[in-house]
């Protein structure tokens, strides 16, 4: 089964966000960026794709079906820090081309 990979850090701020955390966001591919970043510095913009975020949903400790192996347990969280290779000034002009654009439509 394809699994997301909960990666462990907001990819502009680098703030923590373990795989319980409320903050965390991801775009379709994954990016993964705090709360506070999605909507105050990229107005729902992803930096890379330039496609929305959503809340990223909270993959349970346990495997409550033990024949599926799935839960924490067996697939654990990421430990890879990731971070965008753009710059701010470079993402500021992506987010103002884009972000009035309703995600349906880019
Ligand atoms: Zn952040
Ligand atoms: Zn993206």
């Amino acid at each position: 089964m394809a699994r997301l990979e909960l990666r462990p850090n907001c990819e502009l701020c680098d703030k923590d966000l373990p795989p319980h955390s409320s903050e965390a966001r991801i775009c379709s591919y994954e990016c993964t960026y705090c709360a506070d970043c999605v909507e105050n510095f990229l107005h729902n913009v992803c930096p890379t794709c330039g496609g929305n975020f959503v809340a990223r949903p909270m993959r349970p400790q346990l495997s409550w079906r033990p024949e599926e192996k799935l839960g924490l347990v067996n697939n654990p969280a990421s430990k890879v820090r990731v971070h965008t290779p753009f710059t701010m000034a470079n993402i500021s002009g992506h987010v103002s081309r884009i972000k009035d654009i309703a995600p349906e439509d880019r």
